[in-house]
């Protein structure tokens, strides 16, 4: 069979041929079937035959998944998995650069491809998960993955929060490297994306500041989209609120007393509203009121209560214009209650984060849309969803276009964390049609 496969692979083709580009195994033909008449490669085997799409492998991902999965990895104790994964590249003539922080908790930037022949695409996942808190909850053992009766999901700690997608990236990388690639193909395997990302991407991308790593052209972020295309996340900015009052006895609470936590109480209502904006790759803003502080005893009238606000921004705003619509809402209270008085401090935890987008016109964008066309049929759709940040924001923020498109899941963080297998499956054709079109060979 593989050597009528290689026969298959070695028909020429013109290169009108090769620029048509209709489908996706057409597409991934075009750049990657370009005929390796060869059957020398590294492992002896036959060198890619017709498409990287088509030969996606759905066992092999889901192989290399569950292995990734049997390994715990919580923020902190990465260091056995990333062996592991180091281990899996030597035995797959891939080239992995360890790139630590801390040693304990070492990144890997694997690369296959041609250097200074075009772009960089780089794949970004994350090997940290969360801790296991609820395992009577379990139906399975989180560290010993299982595939649903029915084969649509496998489970463990991981499945979804993003084992699985890193294990699609792994195929994608042992599938191409001995593809003709213009340019290179890079997967950076990080360590802690659950806690601050300062020992994983975030160190990641200071070493490419420094010129000590290659800096990719465009960027794959393969968390959980439910096969939607995220080009966008919000951003986020924290605000405490001070409501002053007057303490005094209870006693004497309608007399000399002003509640503060009444005056706050006003104010969290105020505030407390469904956001009327939308932005077509992200959807809505998020305003939450999420601590609140006031009181030194039961028989005391307080005088001060702080409340923290979370304000989640999308594209077109910013920190100041979230907090100067808060102000507005707080003046509006005040023209009501001429005893109420507040004070508003911007980011008092010093972390916010803008909005980030890489724009639809980005070759990046431009190219997986149309590999969603090409893979599935269906027109790509945003995702629009109640979502968290991902690393993706780092690459944004230091300048490098990053579009995030991974797999459908459920329970992430909880009991009985599961990724849709399918879903994994049209994850690695439509990011292996995508590469295609970014690192075509000719
Ligand atoms: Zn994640």
């Amino acid at each position: 069979m593989p050597f009528a496969l290689a026969e298959q692979s070695c028909v020429h083709r013109t290169s009108a041929e090769s620029h048509a580009i209709m489908t996706a195994n057409e597409t991934a033909r075009a750049v990657f079937g370009a005929p390796p008449c060869r059957n020398d490669s590294a492992e002896g085997g036959i060198v890619p035959p017709s498409s990287a799409a088509e030969r996606v492998e759905r066992d092999a991902i889901v192989d290399l998944a569950s292995s990734l999965i049997a390994i715990p990895s919580p923020s902190g104790d990465e260091l056995a998995i990333m062996d592991f994964v180091a281990g899996w590249c030597a035995a797959h003539g891939i080239q992995c650069e360890r790139v630590a922080r801390d040693p304990a908790r070492p990144n890997l930037v694997l690369t296959i491809g041609e250097p200074d022949s075009g772009p960089i695409v780089a794949m970004n996942g994350h090997l940290d998960t969360v801790p296991v808190s609820d395992l009577a909850a379990w139906r399975t053992d989180p560290f010993d993955p299982a595939i649903s009766d029915d084969g649509t999901r496998l489970y463990g700690r991981g499945a979804s929060d993003m084992k699985s997608s890193v294990a699609v990236m792994l195929s994608l990388m042992a599938l191409l490297k001995d593809a003709p690639l213009r340019g290179q193909l890079q997967t950076h395997v990080v360590v802690d994306e659950e806690t601050s990302g300062k020992y994983g991407t975030i160190f990641v991308l200071d070493e490419i500041a420094a010129g000590r790593l290659p800096r990719p052209d465009y960027v794959l972020i393969g968390e959980k989209s439910d096969l939607k295309v995220r080009n966008a996340e919000r951003g986020l900015v924290g605000l405490a609120v001070t409501c002053y009052g007057r303490a005094a006895h209870t006693a004497a609470a309608r007399v000399t007393g002003i509640n503060a936590i009444a005056k706050a109480a006003k104010a969290v209502l105020a505030l407390e509203e469904d956001l009327d904006k939308f932005h077509p790759a992200v959807g809505k803003p998020v305003i939450s009121i999420n601590q609140i502080q006031a009181g030194i005893a039961h028989n005391v009238v307080p005088g001060e209560c702080t409340f923290t606000i979370d304000r989640r921004l999308i594209p077109g705003e910013t920190a100041e214009s979230a907090a100067a619509e808060i102000e507005a809402r707080l003046r509006q209270v005040a023209a009501e209650d001429p005893e109420f008085r507040y004070e508003i401090v911007l980011d008092p935890h010093g972390d916010a984060i803008p909005a980030n987008l890489t724009p639809d016109d980005s070759p990046l964008v431009r190219a997986l849309q149309a590999s969603v066309r090409d893979v599935t049929g269906t027109e790509p759709e945003y995702f629009v969803a109640w979502a968290g940040a991902t690393d993706g924001r780092f690459y944004r923020l230091a300048g490098i276009d990053t579009v995030g498109y991974g797999p459908g899941g459920e329970n992430a963080h909880g009991a009985n964390e599961a990724v849709f297998i399918d879903d994994l499956v049209t994850q690695a054709k439509v990011w292996a049609t995508t590469i295609a079109r970014l690192l075509a060979a000719e």
